[in-house]
Parts: C-alpha cells; sequence; structure tokens
C-alpha cells in the first residue's frame, strides 16, 4: 500500500465534505449565503468531538481552570472599555474601478488584485455586528454580538474569584460563537463571519507572564500533534511590534500549512493587565486580586489561548485526508485508489460502523443485536446499503476507525470482524468480548 504525499486540495476536501455530509453551504436552497457554512451531520459529531477534546485538555485533566458560559450579547459599555468600539478594526481598501473590497495587510500590491484597477487609500472598518435590543431601533438601543468570549470572562471576573475561591494562576474557559464583519472571509470554514471560539483567559501574577505564555505556547502545539496533526505542518510565529493587538504584549501564532500556504490556526496572547483595568475603570468596580501570600493587592496578568472550533476542525479534516493505491488482491486484478480521512480516534463522527454482510432475514437481527451493545458505548453507524467492499470505502473515507461485520459463522460461533481503519487488518472476536477488545484497541492502538 502507498500513500500520496501529495497535500490535499480544497476542491477535493470539500467536494469529500459536501458529499459525505460534513459541510453545506448556508441556505444553500436560497442560492447560499457569502461565507456561511452550516455543518452536516458527520461535521456537526466532528466540530462536537474537537470541543470536546478541547474541554478535556483545558479543564477536565487539570485542576487549576474552571468553565464558564457568557452571554453573546453584553452591555455596550463592554466594547467601549474593552477598546473594541475603537480599535477593533481592519484596513479597508475598495477598487474604484470594480469597486471590490480587500483588507490592505492581506494585499501586496497598491492595485486591485482582482482588475488591477486603483484602490482607494485604507479607511479603518469596524469588524463589530451591531444590531438592536428591543423594540426601538435608535442609537441608545445598539448593541453588539460579541467578536469574541473573552470580554464576558473579564467582566465577570469577580463573580467567579468570590465563588469559586480560586488562587492564582488559575484559568476561565469558555466555548462560544462570536462574530465578525470580515472584509474578506473565505476559504470555507477557515475565515467565516459567525464561528465558534475556545478561549482560555489564564490569570497569572504580573512578572510570570512570560513563562506562562511559553508555557501555554507549548501546551496548545502538543494539543494539535497529540489529535494527529503533522508537526511538519505545524509551526510558531511570534507577532512584530506593528501587528500586535491593542491590548497584547506578547503574541504567538501557532500557524498550520493550509493547502494556500501558511496560515494562523491559534493565537496565544498576552494581554497583560490590559481588560480588567479597562473595566475596572469604565465600571468603577474593583477587579484587583489579593495575594495572600504577598499581603498584596494587584491586577492580575491574563494569557490567552484563543482557537476557532471551526478552523481547528477544518485543520483536522486536512491534515487526515490521504490517499492510497491499494495493489490488487488477484493476479491481474486492477489497483485501487482509496481515499481515507485518518482521523484521530477521538475525533472521528463514528467510531464504529456496524455492517451486516448482506441484507439476508437471518443477518439482519444478530447485526441489530450486536449494534444494541455497541451503541451503549460508542459513537456508531448501522450500514447494511450495496457490497461489503463499498461499505469499507465509505467508512475509510469519513474516518471510521473500526467497522464490525457480522456475517454468517456469527449466527452459528458469535464472533464478529474487527476491520481496522488505517492498517485495513481484521480480527475475529466474539460477541461478548467486542466491547473489550474496540475498549483496548481505542487505548493502546491497533
Ligand atoms: P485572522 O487574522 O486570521 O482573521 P485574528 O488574528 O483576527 O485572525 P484572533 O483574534 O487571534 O484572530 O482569533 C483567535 C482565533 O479565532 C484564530 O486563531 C482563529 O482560529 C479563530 N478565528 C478568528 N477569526 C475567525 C474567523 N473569521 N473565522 C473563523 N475562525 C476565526
Amino acid at each position: 500500500m502507498t500513500t500520496t504525499s501529495q497535500p490535499v486540495t480544497m476542491d477535493k476536501l470539500l467536494s469529500l465534505a459536501k458529499r459525505r455530509g460534513f459541510l453545506f453551504q448556508s441556505s444553500e436552497i436560497y442560492g447560499g449565503l457569502n461565507a456561511t457554512w452550516d455543518y452536516g451531520p458527520l461535521g456537526a459529531q466532528l466540530k462536537r468531538n474537537v470541543k470536546d477534546a478541547w474541554w478535556r485538555s483545558i479543564l477536565q485533566h487539570r485542576d487549576d481552570v474552571v468553565p464558564f458560559d457568557a452571554a453573546i450579547l453584553m452591555h455596550p459599555a463592554t466594547w467601549e472599555a474593552s477598546g473594541h468600539l475603537g480599535s477593533f478594526t481592519d484596513p479597508l481598501v475598495e477598487c474604484r474601478s470594480c469597486h471590490q473590497r480587500f483588507r490592505a495587510d492581506h494585499i501586496d500590491s497598491n492595485n486591485c488584485p482582482n482588475c488591477q484597477g486603483e484602490l482607494t487609500a485604507p479607511r479603518q472598518f469596524n469588524l463589530m455586528f451591531k444590531t438592536f435590543m428591543g423594540a426601538v431601533e435608535d442609537t441608545a438601543s445598539e448593541i453588539y454580538l460579541r467578536p469574541e468570549t473573552a470580554q464576558g470572562i473579564y467582566v465577570n471576573f469577580k463573580n467567579v474569584l468570590d465563588t469559586s475561591r480560586r488562587k492564582l494562576p488559575f484559568g476561565i474557559a469558555q466555548v462560544g460563537k462570536a462574530f465578525r464583519n470580515e472584509i474578506t472571509p473565505g476559504n470555507s470554514t477557515f475565515r467565516t463571519r459567525e464561528f465558534e471560539i475556545m478561549e482560555l483567559e489564564f490569570f497569572v501574577k504580573p512578572g510570570d507572564d512570560d513563562d506562562w505564555l511559553q508555557y501555554w505556547t507549548e501546551q496548545r502545539m502538543d494539543w494539535f500533534v497529540s489529535l494527529g496533526v503533522d508537526r511538519a505542518n505545524l509551526r510558531l510565529r511570534k507577532h512584530e511590534s506593528d501587528e500586535l493587538a491593542h491590548y497584547a504584549k506578547e503574541v504567538y501564532d501557532i500557524e498550520y500549512r493550509f493547502p494556500w500556504g501558511w496560515a494562523e490556526l491559534e493565537g496565544i496572547a498576552n494581554r497583560t493587565d490590559y481588560d480588567l483595568r479597562q473595566h475596572a475603570d469604565h465600571s468603577g468596580q474593583d477587579l484587583t486580586y489579593f495575594d495572600d501570600q504577598a499581603q498584596e493587592r494587584y491586577y492580575p496578568y491574563v494569557i490567552e489561548p484563543s482557537c476557532g472550533a471551526d478552523r481547528a476542525a477544518l485543520v483536522f479534516l486536512i491534515d487526515a485526508y490521504q490517499e492510497e493505491k491499494i495493489p490488487p488482491r488477484k493476479p491481474g486484478g486492477k489497483t485501487e485508489t482509496r481515499s481515507v480521512l485518518k482521523l484521530h480516534r477521538s475525533l472521528a463522527p463514528v467510531t464504529v460502523a456496524v455492517l451486516p454482510l448482506s441484507r439476508n432475514e437471518r443477518l439482519v437481527p444478530t447485526a441489530r443485536r450486536v449494534h444494541e451493545i455497541l451503541r451503549q458505548r460508542f459513537n456508531t453507524l448501522f450500514d447494511d446499503a450495496q457490497s461489503i467492499g463499498r461499505r469499507y470505502r465509505r467508512q475509510d473515507e469519513i474516518g471510521t476507525p473500526f467497522c464490525v461485520t457480522v456475517d454468517f459463522d456469527t449466527i452459528d460461533d458469535e464472533q464478529v470482524t474487527l476491520r481496522e481503519r488505517d492498517t485495513m487488518s481484521q480480527l475475529r472476536i466474539p460477541v461478548n468480548r467486542i466491547v473489550d477488545a474496540i475498549e483496548d484497541k481505542l487505548r493502546h492502538g491497533w
């Protein structure tokens, strides 16, 4: 079996994503809404698995982070204080001929990339979506959709501190929707105007911040590798001083080698005490921390790893895609090509597919019984359509790590065939041991 080293093209990946039900364009029957995507049955499960994996690593496996879930709508004063009203902008240029708009920092030349026309001078374009709250549409009822979840955590810092009685260093984590009116969305779910973000605000003593920035940068890089992303496709890039966000002292981007080149996957920022100080100033509330060891009061510094769940799910898909040439089974037979998503087992939307060899009426009830046992423990799928070879290919293409096949021998010997996706090797396992066998393989590999 040989594996192609060609990186997958976006066309190929998006065609698979649509064909198999990972991703659909939003409102497709009305012609679609630009740069907005809906997750189909497999995509919805994949994205949930990505968020669960993040949640496990940031919260469940540690004892210094607590969960949070802030509302999307916040008091408008929040965005005044945080600086988003004034500074959450991208430089926008417009072509005087074709009127296309671009982000000035995303284009290389002084002319329009579309028609070579003359571009306007850049103007700062605020990325926040504005709407109205209540029945009256006037400036007093203007409200914003949050462009990040972090501010919901900062304005609740005191609430969390008082109720969870945490000592520094500790973190508050949340996953939720964010909205940005991007000038140039694109590359499928890479840059959209509505997306989900997984954010940790980790509060530390000032002076310890540089070390914690290093720590979280390494942790986050390792997380992607632990979930199967090839380290050679990841790199770290430190922000130059002229590209730092208004709140940041130092930022690292984890970049991924996308089919169109290196681009940001996650940002890890040292946000200093900027946000807590701003909210304390604007609200008049005391948002300091009392350090009872040092007997002093101060604003903690914040280290923030911030990762888009949609962008991460896209990376896991791209990195998992492979095409393999399978030599003919019989002399003179044809070499086949299989597309396989080598998704990490904890990310694959389906963990175990149950496949009766055929729709024979003696087989199906046995297969249903085996399915009933497996679905208590795993994400499963029952598939009895078409030939068994085609069904294996279909499962390979959606990244299912294990298939359990029920055949005529099963009726007599109560054994099923367990097939593994990557090696395509097969084992005979008694039905009463199948759950343990799969658990064992999930933990220790094939
Ligand atoms: P970019 O320059 O790529 O637009 P950014 O620097 O504005 O991103 P951050 O503010 O650092 O992004 O956001 C943190 C993370 O949120 C990003 O690393 C990315 O994973 C995700 N993210 C940001 N904007 C979008 C978007 N428009 N669509 C999807 N994910 C996004």
